[in-house]
């Protein structure tokens, strides 16, 4: 007995989820169930723009269709498990999955601009040595609705009114270009006028190099911008701090690159993660900015922020990522120095799941 109760437990729930859906798909199945189709406008209106956490708040709605739409659909994204203030203002949101999961998030403001930074994976395949994401290992791919959830929760935290989020970066936990189809399908939602309605090309997808994932993001024609991890100037220097850098190697990361779709005045980002004596010379920045030829691009430059109990990695001196920045200025590429925010909360880059990946991975693999 008691065991049939517990296998019944695990019969995934098979219902569509609402947050997955169409306005067209959702009008065509309101009416099959006998409701009027613009029901689907105030649907998506109370989903998107108010950005609600469940059918129960959509008070315009009549009580049978508040009903048929929780028994028919599951709302789908992420609850808010945790906040985390940071004193220069960014947030990170540890969000809870409807299987226990955690990922997270990271809400970013500044003056003119509030960026979030999403997560398209619990936990990271790739295992980049210098990245607590990497270090915790790989669980699963985040779902669209998921991905869209993060989103929806960050509006909830800002509440009604705030300004609105402008940015959206994938650059939280996992490589979202070994998780196209979620990825890109949440970047349609998130697109869409009827629903999220954000610019693409407020949208950057941050790819450690796959460049498989590459040619796909291109041909799925969804116009967002794209950045390349490049963190190395040689094939070997890149090998030893991405292990995944050993199967596709720089030269097709840079071709698939150089196929990149782009309008003539839109550029890729490079990001190059500066660490103390491993990659910081300025023979590394002249590589870099060799290598980096006839590609419309620009370079950001990341500071190495620490992540505890990982391989001793450290920041490089302040003049020395000076000096790289300069020599690729002197070569002609527009250089920036990109601090991260929230690293007295853990939400700086390669800083996401300290906590929640460890003990997530632990539960997954004692049930497997
Ligand atoms: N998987 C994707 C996106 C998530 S990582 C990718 O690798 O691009 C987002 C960025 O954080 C990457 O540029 C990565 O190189 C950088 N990063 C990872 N660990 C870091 C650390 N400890 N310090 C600074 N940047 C880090
Ligand atoms: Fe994964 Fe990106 Fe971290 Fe590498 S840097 S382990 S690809 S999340």
């Amino acid at each position: 007995m008691a065991k049939s109760i517990k296998e019944a437990a695990k019969i995934p729930d098979s219902r569509p989820v609402l947050l997955r859906q169409s306005l067209t798909a959702l009008q065509a199945e309101l009416q099959r169930h006998g409701f009027q189709g613009y029901r689907a406008k105030q649907i998506f209106h109370w989903l998107y723009k108010q950005a609600v956490p469940s059918v129960a708040a959509m008070t315009n709605l009549p009580a049978a269709l508040r009903n048929w739409l929780d028994a028919f659909y599951r709302f789908g994204g992420v609850q808010i498990a945790e906040r985390r203030d940071s004193a220069d203002g960014s947030v990170k949101l540890i969000l809870a999955l409807a299987d226990g999961a955690r990922i997270e998030s990271v809400l970013m403001r500044e003056e003119d601009r509030r960026t979030l930074c999403i997560s398209s994976q619990v936990g990271c395949p790739l295992g980049c040595l210098f990245c607590m994401t990497g270090q915790g290992g790989f669980v699963r791919n985040c779902t669209a609705d998921e991905i869209v959830g993060q989103y929806l929760a960050a509006r909830q935290l800002l509440g009604p009114g705030a300004p609105p989020i402008t940015h959206i970066v994938f650059m939280g936990m996992g490589e979202p270009l070994l998780n196209c189809e979620a990825v890109f399908e949440a970047i349609r939602r998130l697109t869409d006028p009827q629903a999220a309605g954000l610019s693409p090309r407020r949208i950057t997808v941050s790819t450690a190099g796959v460049a498989a994932g590459i040619r796909k993001l291109g041909e799925a024609k969804l116009n967002v911008k794209l950045a390349v991890s490049l963190n190395a100037s040689t094939e070997d220097q890149r090998g030893r701090l991405m292990p995944y850098a050993r199967r596709d190697r720089l030269e097709s990361v840079l071709e698939a690159c150089r196929q990149f779709p782009m309008p003539r005045q839109h550029r890729i980002t490079f990001e190059y993660v500066l660490f103390d004596g491993v990659n910081d010379s300025p023979a590394d920045a002249r590589r870099v900015g060799q290598m980096l030829r006839g590609i419309r691009c620009k370079i950001n430059l990341i500071p190495f922020n620490p992540v505890e109990g990982v391989l001793p990695f450290r920041r490089p001196p302040q003049e020395r990522i000076e000096a790289f920045q300069q020599i690729l200025i002197g070569m002609n590429y527009t250089a920036s120095i990109r601090y991260s925010k929230g690293a007295d909360v853990g939400a700086a880059c390669g800083q996401l799941a300290a906590h929640a990946g460890a003990q997530l991975l632990y539960d997954t693999r004692a049930k497997g």
